[in-house]
């Protein structure tokens, strides 16, 4: 089906709360993040690579609270199903997503050789997944474990992406985060209103990586990101803000599922390395005996959709024909360059096909 995006269903409206785990974007695209909060529709889908990521977050949850015997490729099978029922588009996440078989093995040796079993049931107690906030409620969210061992409070994150940057470092969103969790616990009598101990990130691999910090600068982390979230709603209740003003186009649009509403990335589209969005207007769609379709733009740029390849998008392209060709604008996301011809398209997989209403 080829969905509509009608700007009227596009405006920004306050939010309630900024995340621990997403208060760093706010500062690369603001709009992305206030759209997530205003719960607009996710029109792109998961990103393969995000879908497997999500996986492996719920094995370790499911293994911590786990009593007994863990059945790795059991509860796999189970969770990889549930995911992929609401992702069909990554079908088969094996070949769709990065170092698939690679990952999956890591984390069941990891989940086997039963470091999480030492650093959580052997512990004095442990809760898994428990809501923190902070007590103005402008900031919340779910930490993955909490660890208490004695008098010693511990804040766990599990991460199945890069830990460290290119220098080596603790990823600084990451750190971020985890500071914002230290002063979410000092607020709240779950923890008993107690500065954590210590705060760890774990890693596809299992590793430890602790986060060093200090009251201080927990508390001021916090603050700004009350601060944020007071700003942007004064601007967002002023009126005096277009929703696009709060957007900052950049390399993470190509994981932002609101793309095809958001103006200023048409305006300012960013390359993804070997893929592109298309928009513009249709001239023509020609059909081949073999069933393949290219679709041609205004903007002399066309694009091929081959029938077997995508079949998924094969209903759109009927549904487009019908439209018929004219004045109405199209967007077709994540088309792969053709290098020796400019301008020249193949529909990827994951190519959506969306209509938009000018305004
Ligand atoms: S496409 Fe880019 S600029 Fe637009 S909302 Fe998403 S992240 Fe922001």
């Amino acid at each position: 089906m080829i969905t509509t995006i009608n700007p009227e269903d596009w405006k920004v409206e306050p939010i309630k709360r900024i995340s621990p785990s997403r208060f760093s974007n706010v500062n690369d695209c603001t709009l992305r993040e206030i759209w997530s909060s205003n719960k607009k529709e996710n029109l792109m889908g998961n990103h393969p690579d995000a879908v497997l990521g999500s996986i492996i977050h719920m094995m370790f949850e499911n293994y911590v609270k786990s009593s007994g015997n863990f059945d790795f490729e059991n509860v796999w099978s189970s969770v990889e199903k549930k995911f992929i029922n609401d992702n069909l588009d990554v079908v088969p996440l094996s070949k769709t997503s990065s170092y698939y078989w690679v990952k999956k093995e890591l984390a069941k040796r990891y989940i086997e050789k039963g470091q999480l079993r030492t650093h959580t049931k052997n512990a004095v107690n442990y809760k898994a997944e428990e809501w923190l906030e902070s007590k103005s409620k402008k900031v919340g969210g779910i930490i993955d474990l909490i660890r208490y061992n004695n008098d010693q409070l511990s804040l766990m994150d599990f991460k199945t992406g890069k830990v460290y940057d290119n220098d080596g470092r603790i990823k600084e969103n990451y750190e971020i985060q985890l500071k914002l969790y230290a002063a979410l616990s000092s607020e709240n009598k779950k923890t008993n209103y107690k500065w954590p101990d210590h705060l760890f990130l774990i890693d596809k691999n299992g590793k430890y990586c602790e986060i060093k910090y200090s009251e201080e600068e927990a508390s001021k982390l916090l603050l700004e990101a009350e601060t944020l979230l007071d700003d942007i709603n004064k601007r967002i209740n002023s009126g005096s803000s277009d929703a696009f003003e709060f957007a900052v186009t950049g390399e993470y649009c190509s994981f932002c599922q609101f793309r095809p509403a958001c103006v200023k990335f048409r305006e300012q589209p960013v390359s993804f390395d070997y893929l592109e969005d298309i928009y513009g207007e249709v001239i023509d769609i020609k059909e081949f005996s073999n069933g393949n379709h290219k679709i041609y733009f205004k903007n002399n740029k066309s694009v091929l959709i081959n029938a077997v390849y995508t079949s998924g998008i094969n209903n759109e392209i009927i549904e487009l024909k019908k439209m018929g060709t004219g004045n109405t604008l199209f967007l077709l996301t994540n088309c792969i360059k053709n290098d020796s011809m400019p301008n020249q398209y193949k529909a990827s997989k994951r190519t959506l096909i969306f209509e938009i209403v000018s305004v």
